[in-house]
């Protein structure tokens, strides 16, 4: 065979086998972004064996060419939206990162997002992307407990994870995800529960939402709480959310701090109660005094699992109040900053405590 025959042949050879692969899907991977906005998976210490670090240090290129073998498993574009330890998240970061998810969602070129975050503060960005998010593509969260640079580092393999469960089908109208240490979490339901222990988070009442083993995941549950698709909240041309305080109760609580939040702008207060989200006489009455002033007060408990019932020890129908049925504290105040956006009447909101 002349020369130049035998080069279209092999031409002609590797289209028609790179067809042929495209056509039994073969070669197609998943087109995944994953948004960085910093935490300890972002984090670096100056040795491996030390516990003191600085969050939101490695950009996410970084990050993404220290996991061997990621790039299998889906076509990768990173951005990062911020770069802070996670107790500096803020409505600001968390309206930007919700805006771009959508934006990348709402196109053909985007099959899921993972978002890297740190984990101090991740349950509450995870619960409000679950009220924001308005797509049924998986929006995978992912944290990890040590920083990029310590002696078995546990941040690559679950960016490793968190990428293959964003680039599955079946994760598709689960919600908003937190893919951390092989397990697969829903974001109305998780919680930060140790503050060293890699198993940090857990969800006491709901269980798992899956599993994630070396990119290997198994599905369980479906989270059953509204969210993302079927969420009411719309947040694309929202700049600001109104303030929502949270008041920690204990033996001897001070009433004066829910006047003190009332007197700065709160429009929304949490109060993180005891018990079945209980508080003192007093702080029960300055409480009212708040609702009087077109305050919504929302009761949920500083115990780490159980719900908060309307009417059990406090009069909730007579003094106004909402409870906050499974949402912790901080889970309380995304969705009552949320609700406020909509209606300041305490019944309508109680509504959304028992829909999402
Ligand atoms: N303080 C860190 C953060 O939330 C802790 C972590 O990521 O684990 O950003």
């Amino acid at each position: 065979m002349k020369q130049p025959q035998r080069v279209l042949n092999i031409f002609l050879a590797v289209v028609v086998s790179c067809f042929s692969q495209c056509a039994l899907g073969q070669t197609s991977k998943p087109n995944i972004v994953v948004l960085a906005t910093g935490g300890t998976i972002a984090g670096a210490a100056a040795t491996g064996a030390q516990a003191s670090y600085t969050s939101g240090k490695v950009t996410i290129d970084a990050m993404l060419d220290a996991v061997p073998g990621i790039r299998d498993l889906a076509t990768l574009k990173g951005e990062q939206i911020a770069n802070v330890g996670s107790q500096d998240m803020s409505f600001e970061i968390m309206l930007k990162l919700a805006k771009r998810i959508n934006e990348l969602l709402a196109t053909n070129d985007v099959d899921g997002v993972v978002v890297t975050h740190g984990t101090d503060t991740l349950e509450e960005s995870a619960f409000f992307l679950n009220l924001t998010v308005k797509s049924d593509k998986p929006v995978v969260m992912v944290g990890s407990m040590r920083p990029s640079t310590a002696i078995s580092a546990d941040g690559p393999l679950n960016l490793y994870d968190a990428v293959a469960v964003a680039g599955d089908p079946n994760a598709k109208g689960r919600g908003v995800l937190v893919v951390m240490n092989d397990w697969i979490q829903g974001a109305h339901s998780l919680t930060k529960t140790s503050t060293t222990a890699v198993q940090t988070f857990m969800s006491p009442l709901r269980g798992l939402v899956g599993i994630s083993s070396y990119g290997k995941n198994d599905f369980y549950n479906n989270p059953s709480w509204k969210h993302t698709t079927s969420s009411e909240f719309d947040i694309s041309d929202v700049t600001q959310l109104p303030r929502v305080d949270i008041i920690f109760a204990d033996e001897d609580m001070s009433p004066d701090l829910i006047d003190c939040s009332v007197r700065n702008g709160a429009k929304g207060i949490v109060i993180a109660g005891v018990g079945n989200g209980n508080m003192n006489k007093a702080s029960v009455d300055a409480a009212a005094r708040a609702v009087k002033q077109g305050v919504v007060v929302v009761r949920s408990s500083r115990v780490p699992t159980g719900t908060v019932g309307r009417n059990v020890e406090v009069k909730d129908d007579e003094l106004g109040f909402v409870a906050s049925d499974e949402l912790n504290p901080q889970k309380s105040r995304i969705l009552l900053s949320l609700a406020l956006l909509k209606s300041h009447t305490p019944e309508q909101i109680q509504q959304m405590f028992a829909t999402y």
